[in-house]
């Protein structure tokens, strides 16, 4: 039998009626979204934030939540902000013991066994020889064999004291200075997603100048994927695509970060052995499971090289590398372990 027009009316206005309930119904359920915070700048560098959430507007608190706390570890350990608790030990720690807050006697204890496990190549008294290269770049003149060796003398873990009973530090060497430059970003990266975790976040992205992590799915694809930059600036393509899932991710190198000192390029990185700057990988990219752990391992291995960066990069279980040697060869080197989170083309 065919309907009537009364019978089409209604089932016109039935439908219309179902699609009006299923709007309101959507507008109230729970529906995760993925919000990107986009890049802001702290830390020196720029930060950036992605958060998935159940609503768009917890990603967004989350996101928020993230950057506050990467803004307030840069205030603790910054040795460029003279009111931080870092610029009050750089001070004060030869005069005597300085009490400093259990947050930062822990990050300090942390430093000195990434130094242990490294044979010294990451060092966070490194401050005084990363001046002189700074001093040196400004006037633009290499720094005379004098000037380098008083500046090393005032390096070296062995003369950080750490006094855990009284939570203290004290110097043993006059003029000695510390610089968190290699650990601080990572470990803002953890404790951002630690409190976007707190606060909702279901999945999300940090990523503070290079050093990131990456915790559940994203939405828009099945995995967070993070490209490894080519150290040959020629080529802008990413020299590999990273697949990452509850993992870190550190990059070192001097291909973006350095100063010409009468035509010659000098690393941010500093070779402890040498006092100069770190030559022997043009970029090494660390995967960990803490950013933290990425950051200092990375600042390390690209002191070490290629044949003992990779050593111990091997000597860890659930650490991975992908180094480039120095240019013009620039090449690569893996770990083990590392083609499980690169991305197959
Ligand atoms: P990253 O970019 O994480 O490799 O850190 C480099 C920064 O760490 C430099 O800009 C310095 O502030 C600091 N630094 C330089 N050389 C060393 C070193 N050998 N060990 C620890 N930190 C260093
Ligand atoms: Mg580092």
């Amino acid at each position: 039998m065919k309907p009537n027009r009364r019978q089409i009316l209604a089932g016109v206005v039935a439908g219309l009626c179902l699609i009006a309930a299923a709007y309101y119904v959507g507008k109230f359920i729970d529906r995760p979204a993925q919000v990107d915070g986009g890049y802001r700048q702290v830390m020196g560098t720029f930060a950036r934030i992605v958060a998935v959430a159940n609503k768009p507007r917890q990603a967004r608190t989350c996101i928020e939540a993230g950057f506050d706390e990467i803004r307030r570890i840069e205030a603790v350990c910054s040795a460029f902000k003279a009111d931080s608790e870092l610029s009050k030990i750089n001070r004060e720690a030869f005069n005597g013991p300085v009490k400093v807050s259990p947050e930062l006697f822990g990050l300090l204890r942390k430093s000195v066994e990434y130094s242990k496990l490294s044979n010294g190549a990451f060092d966070i008294t490194v401050g005084p020889v990363v001046d002189l290269w700074r001093k040196a770049g400004e006037a633009n003149s290499m720094p005379g064999a004098e000037a380098l060796a008083e500046a090393k003398s005032r390096v070296g873990y062995e003369k950080l004291l750490l006094d855990a009973n009284t939570q203290t530090i004290r110097f043993a060497v006059a003029g000695m200075r510390l610089d968190l430059g290699g650990i601080a970003k990572g470990y803002s990266v953890d404790n951002a997603v630690e409190i976007m975790r707190q606060k909702g976040a279901i999945a999300g992205m940090v990523d503070a100048g290079g050093n990131i992590y990456c915790f559940g799915k994203p939405l828009d694809k099945a995995v967070w994927l993070v490209g490894v930059q080519d150290p040959n600036l020629e080529n802008s393509e990413p020299l590999m695509v990273l697949k990452l899932q509850d993992y870190a991710v550190a990059t070192s190198g001097d291909y973006r970060r350095f100063v010409t000192i009468a035509g010659r390029k000098v690393s941010h990185i500093i070779d402890t052995m040498t006092a100069t700057g770190a030559n022997k990988l043009a970029g090494d990219t660390i995967i960990a499971k803490t950013a933290m752990e990425a950051d200092a391992i990375s600042t390390a291995v690209n002191v070490l090289g290629p044949e003992k960066g990779l050593a111990l990069i091997e000597s860890f279980a659930d650490v991975e590398c992908i180094l480039i040697t120095a240019g013009p060869e620039y090449r690569v080197v893996k770990s083990s372990g590392a083609n499980s989170y690169i991305m197959e083309n």
